[in-house]
């Protein structure tokens, strides 16, 4: 059952806690207060909390502790919690080409379960709100992605639910095995029907649904423009995998006869509406036209580490004014599934551009937060701590043995380990207390998981 919202009348009140807002301006407080209405954050300042609020039903002293907007993830694939640890020295396209087969045999009963693994492991590092881009559609996997939106709510994350879709197989000159993918027009009526569906335009919304062909190599122009226009027609955002890997712009250029976001300008999937996961290899001109757009980037530094794809241009990309928020990307090439750890592996990895200021750990803390909320196009609504924004808040404790010492309370999140997570609010509800969830019992997930895993690996090719 998914979870419902709190009373929208009842108070919680955050006391001594050291808070970093990620507003426009930045706003930090050494010892503050967050005031939660309901399911949205009332007040945010310096010192204690007004003394004349009433109907209080909890009462947090955070001393010792930092909060932050709750995280939010721009880029993942549920269903892979179930293939960790597969093809684990692999390049992008020979680890799709090991993987494919098994992905195949998915059906809604295993991606119940691996969606349960993959939004455990968010919201235990921090994240409150994420998307899922599904796009494997076996023909007799029944709902996969009713399935996932049934999980999620369940655990109460906030949910973006991409239906993705795969229709170039190995005989169009793509790399999915044609038993992988589904036909153009089915794929157009499920997109549609899920939108219809499932999809929640309003102000706090718990549920959004965009649409999200795989990649220019696993789709065809058709279905690349075609879904443009029918997520234009139902005023939902469009997502894709984008300039990857030196392997994809060999690809581009040998099947279109131009790289990736020329190709995707051609078939008019540049734009404020857009977001793409990875944008690794992107020439000044790519830069260029994704920042003119206002189209988005999902930076996954984990996952492309991974794969060994290279390293996003995020400073530059940052410096165009391009919208960047993080992810995870699917387990099967970032087994840790956390996105609390890819703050401080973004920073690491960007500042391998070979200067110190190439990222900071407030423009890290902001990728995760604001900037992501931003590439969902939720900026109004999540990602920073702001009076009348949702609750959607991460309480860290920061005064253990691995973070005491360290002197600045965002450098302790950034550049530290991943602290323990006191509280995680989603939409006003406490969804995780000291580090464990309180919705669904994680031992009984686990369980799921190494069954749903193990089932999987045993199905016939
Ligand atoms: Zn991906």
């Amino acid at each position: 059952m998914a979870v419902q919202p709190p009373p929208a009348d009842q108070r919680i009140v955050i006391e001594n806690v050291a808070i970093a807002t990620v507003d426009a301006a930045d706003t930090e407080y050494a010892r503050g207060h967050v005031v939660i209405l309901g399911n949205r954050i009332e007040s945010v300042g310096d010192g204690p909390a007004p003394n004349w609020l009433d109907n209080v039903v909890r009462r947090i002293n955070g001393e010792g502790h930092l909060i932050t907007p709750g995280l939010v993830n721009t880029h993942h694939h549920f269903y892979q919690w179930i293939t960790r640890g597969l093809a684990q020295d692999n390049i992008l396209f020979d680890w799709l080409v090991a993987l494919y087969p098994t992905w195949a045999r998915i059906d809604e009963k295993l991606v119940h379960a691996a969606s349960q693994g993959s939004a455990a492991a968010l919201l235990k590092s921090g994240c409150t709100t994420a998307s899922d881009h599904h796009y494997v559609f076996p023909k007799d996997g029944g709902d996969v992605l009713g399935a996932s939106i049934e999980a999620v709510q369940e655990l109460g994350l906030r949910f973006t639910a991409l239906r993705g879709s795969m229709d170039r197989s190995k005989k169009d000159g793509g790399l999915p095995p044609d038993h992988a993918v589904e036909e153009l027009d089915d794929i157009l009526a499920a997109s549609e029907a899920a939108v219809d569906h499932y999809h929640d335009s309003s102000f706090g919304s718990m549920l959004h649904v965009a649409i999200a062909p795989c990649s220019p190599f696993s789709v065809s122009t058709d279905l690349l423009r075609q879904s443009a226009e029918l997520a234009r027609r139902k005023g939902v955002r469009l997502h894709t995998h984008g300039s990857e890997t030196a392997e994809e712009e060999q690809f581009c250029k040998e099947l279109f006869g131009m790289g990736p976001t020329d190709y995707f300008e051609s078939v008019d999937w540049l734009g404020e509406d857009v977001w793409m996961a990875h944008c690794v290899h992107m020439n000044d001109s790519d830069i260029a036209k994704f920042a003119e757009t206002g189209t988005g980037v999902a930076h996954c530094p984990s996952s492309n580490a991974r794969l060994a794809a290279g390293i996003a241009r995020v400073p530059d990309m940052l410096e165009a004014g391009v919208p960047v928020g993080l992810g995870v990307d699917g387990t099967a090439s970032n087994e840790s599934g956390e996105l609390g750890t890819e703050l401080r592996n973004a920073l690491l990895i960007n500042r391998l551009h070979g200067y110190p200021t190439a990222l900071t750990g407030r423009q890290a803390l902001r990728l995760g937060t604001m900037g992501g909320a931003r590439v969902l196009g939720r900026q109004n609504e999540i990602g920073s701590i702001e009076a009348g924004k949702l609750a959607d808040l991460a309480l860290w404790k920061i005064d253990g043995v691995m973070h005491s010492s360290i002197a600045d309370p965002v450098a302790a999140l950034t550049f530290g380990a991943l602290p323990p997570l006191a509280v995680l609010f989603v939409n006003g509800n406490a969804v995780v207390e000291k580090g464990e969830l309180t919705t669904v019992n994680e031992d009984r997930i686990a369980r799921a998981c190494a069954r749903a895993a193990k089932e999987l690996a045993s199905r016939p090719v």
